[in-house]
């Protein structure tokens, strides 16, 4: 009579045991742990990354969601439509964009005296008339200060008309405009001195 009982109960106890046995239950459960906080540790990163591509919370929640509501999957989910920018890129782009507006902006040509832009073939400034050009006494191009020549008509100009002082000092004011790390020329003193 106590052999069958015996033999049944092993045959009970084995599986049982080893599923209950404390090294197999110690595996599972913290399987089940690092499952768990792999799942959450995914769908917190899903949450940090929609907030630094996201500026509607309404979208931020909703990846969230995904991340958290689909365990494992839903972060896939995630990266395959999240935005290719973060809005960190995208704000020193436009940063970008406009430092080179502005840099083009102040090399564009503007008047030495009043700085509203002018064309590089103005004769003068039409906001307040100070004369930024000679004509060229033949052809009527519009010269800059600093040439000895017409170069359209190859007619050499006459030395009054070449105000050689007046003219780097006009080309010194300007570069200061555009760059204000290039200080103005010092113009009174060596004249003064040559006199
Ligand atoms: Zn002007
Ligand atoms: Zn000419």
């Amino acid at each position: 009579m106590t052999l069958p009982l015996s033999s049944s109960v092993t045959t009970a106890h084995g599986p049982h045991g080893f599923l209950h046995s404390t090294g197999f239950v110690i595996a599972r459960n913290l399987a089940v742990v690092l499952a768990v906080v792999f799942w959450l540790g995914l769908a917190f990163w899903v949450y940090k990354d929609a907030r630094r591509r996201m500026r509607d919370p309404f979208l931020v929640f909703v990846a969230t969601l995904v991340g958290l509501g689909l365990p494992f999957i839903g972060p896939i989910v995630y990266l395959l439509f999240r935005p290719s920018e973060t809005l960190e890129d995208v704000r020193s782009r436009r940063i970008e964009l406009r430092a080179l507006e502005q840099q083009l902006a102040r090399s564009r040509p503007s008047c030495p005296v009043c700085s509203s832009p002018v064309e590089p073939d103005y004769l003068a400034c039409p906001v307040c008339m100070t004369m930024l050009r000679q004509a060229c006494a033949r052809c009527n191009a519009p010269l800059e200060p600093l040439w000895q020549m017409c170069p359209y008509c190859a007619t050499p100009l006459e030395p009054s008309q070449v105000d050689l002082d007046a003219a780097l000092a006009a080309e010194a004011k300007t570069i200061a405009l555009v760059d204000d790390g290039i200080p103005l020329m010092p113009q009174a003193e060596p004249r003064v001195a040559d006199a």
